[in-house]
C-alpha cells in the first residue's frame, strides 16, 4: 500500500485502533489502543485488551458518539507516533542545483510548483512540520501562505523571513545583510512582515580544507543581546546559526533560544545550554552526505569533514548526556540534501552517536515541536491534542527504519 494522506475536516469524527502508540515522551510507548478522533482533535485514547471487538470498544464512548456511525480504522498491525519535526530547511533551495534553484525565485508560479514539490517529499517522509532557515526572496511567506490558504496540504510551516546578517559576510542567499546602525531597523520590518521566530547568522560556516577552521563572527555581545531582547519583546524565538565555540557561547550568553549547527561546540558551553535551556539542532547531514563526493572534493578535504561530522556525533552523545533538548534538523536545501530525503539519514546519524530510539524520536517529535515553536500542532499524541501523526509499519523504537515504511500521516 502507498502512503495515504488523510485530511482531518473540523466536523469528521474517526475511530483508529493502534497496535502501537508512541506518544512523544520518551517513556511513553502503549499498546493496543483506540483513538477517538473529533474535529481533527484526539479526544479519547483508551485501552483495547486482547481480542476487543470493536462494538465492546465503543462503550468506552459517550452515548451520542455510540449511536454516530463513527468511520472506523483499523491500524492494528501498524505504530503510531506524532508527525516528525524539521528543525531546519530552507524551502528556497533543492539542495542540488543552487543557481537553478535561485533563478526561480522570480517566478512565483514556477516556484509554486517547486514548493508543492518539496513539501510532498517532505510529507511522504512523515515530516508535518518544518522550521524553515530563512531566504532573502520570501520563498517562506508564499510556502507558508499555500499551506494556509489550503492550496496544498503540506507540513505546518515556521518562517523566518530574511536572515539577519552582516553587509559582506558569509549568508548572502538568507538575507539582504545589515550595515553598522541597521540591525533594529531590519528586527523591526521583519517583526512587521509577521516572521514566526527570528534568524540570525552568527558566525560563518565551516571549512572543509582545514579541520576546525570556521568563518568570522558577524555580531558582537552587545548587538546580540539588543537582537534577542527586541526579538523576545515581540514573542519571536530566536535561531541561532553559530559554528565555533566562540560563536555558540556568545549566543548562548545573549539568551537565544536554539542553536543551529554548533560544529566545534565544546562540552562547558554543552552544559551552559543545558543550563540556561537552550536548544540544539545540529545539522549533521548537510557535512555527513559529503563524504560521498569525491568527485569534488580532494581525499584530504573528504578526511577533514569526515573528521568534522564525527566530532560533531561526539558532542551529540555528550548533548544528550548532559540534558541538553535536542531537534532534528536536516538543513534541506543545502547542497547535498534534497527536501525530505536527508531526515531518515539525520537520524541514523543520531543512533550513530550512541543515542537510543526512544530518545531519538522524542527529538524529532516533541523536542522539535517545541523548538520549531509548532507545539500546538504537532509533537504529542494525548487528549485534546491534535491528531497530528504518522503511522508506520513495524516498531520504530526497535528500528528507526521502521519510518521508512510510511503507511499513513493525519494532518489536522
Ligand atoms: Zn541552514
Amino acid at each position: 500500500m502507498e502512503l495515504e494522506i488523510v485530511k482531518l475536516r473540523p466536523g469528521d469524527s474517526l475511530l483508529v485502533r493502534a497496535g502501537r502508540l508512541f506518544s512523544g515522551k520518551e517513556d511513553c510507548f502503549r499498546v493496543n489502543v483506540f483513538l477517538f478522533i473529533r474535529g481533527g482533535v484526539i479526544e479519547r485514547i483508551f485501552a483495547a485488551p486482547g481480542g476487543e471487538k470493536l462494538k465492546k470498544a465503543l462503550k468506552n464512548l459517550g452515548k451520542e458518539e455510540q449511536k454516530e456511525q463513527i468511520p472506523f480504522l483499523d491500524l492494528s498491525r501498524l505504530t503510531i507516533l506524532p508527525g516528525l519535526v524539521d528543525c531546519h530547511v530552507h524551502l528556497a533551495l533543492d539542495g542540488e542545483d543552487f543557481q537553478k534553484a535561485a533563478r526561480s525565485w522570480a517566478a512565483p508560479e514556477e516556484m509554486k510548483k517547486h514548493l508543492a514539490r518539496r513539501l510532498a517529499n517532505t510529507l511522504a517522509r512523515g515530516v508535518l512540520a518544518v522550521r524553515d532557515g530563512g531566504d532573502r526572496a520570501g520563498i517562506g511567506f508564499l510556502a507558508r501562505e499555500m499551506i494556509k490558504s489550503g492550496t496544498l496540504f503540506g507540513p505546518h510551516i515556521t518562517i523566518t523571513g530574511s536572515a539577519l546578517r552582516k553587509s559582506g559576510m558569509y549568508g548572502s542567499f538568507l538575507g539582504a545583510g545589515v550595515n553598522k546602525g541597521e540591525l533594529a531597523g531590519s528586527l523591526k520590518r521583519l517583526i512587521a512582515a509577521g516572521v514566526d521566530q527570528i534568524k540570525v547568522l552568527v558566525s560563518g560556516i565551516v571549512s572543509f580544507r582545514e579541520y576546525g577552521r570556521v568563518g568570522p563572527l558577524q555580531f558582537g555581545p552587545e548587538e546580540l543581546n539588543i537582537l534577542v531582547a527586541e526579538a523576545h519583546r515581540a514573542g519571536l524565538k530566536v535561531m541561532a546559526h553559530a559554528n565555533s565555540d566562540q560563536a555558540v557561547t556568545m549566543a548562548a550568553r545573549a539568551g537565544v533560544d536554539s542553536i543551529e549547527h554548533g560544529y566545534f561546540i565544546g562540552r562547558s558551553t554543552l552544559a551552559m545550554l543545558a543550563e540556561l535551556d537552550i536548544s540544539w539542532v545540529p545539522t549533521v547531514v548537510p557535512v555527513a552526505s559529503q563524504v560521498r563526493r569525491s568527485d569534488l572534493f580532494s581525499q584530504e578535504q573528504l578526511r577533514v569533514i569526515e573528521k568534522t561530522y564525527k566530532k560533531q556525533l561526539e558532542a551529540i552523545g555528550e548533548a544528550a548526556v548532559l540534558g541538553v533538548r535536542l531537534g532534528v534538523g536536516t538543513d534541506a536545501g543545502a547542497p547535498g540534501v534534497p527536501h525530505g530525503e536527508g531526515y531518515l539519514e539525520e537520524l541514523a546519524l543520531y543512533r550513530q552517536a550512541g543515542l537510543k530510539p526512544a530518545f531519538i524520536l522524542r527529538a524529532a517529535t516533541a523536542g522539535g515541536a517545541k523548538i520549531a515553536g509548532a507545539a500546538q500542532k504537532v509533537g504529542l499524541l494525548e487528549e485534546g491534542r491534535p491528531a497530528s501523526l504518522i503511522a508506520v509499519e513495524g516498531n520504530p523504537l526497535a528500528d528507526l527504519n521502521a519510518l521508512k515504511k510510511i503507511k499513513y500521516c493525519f494532518l489536522s
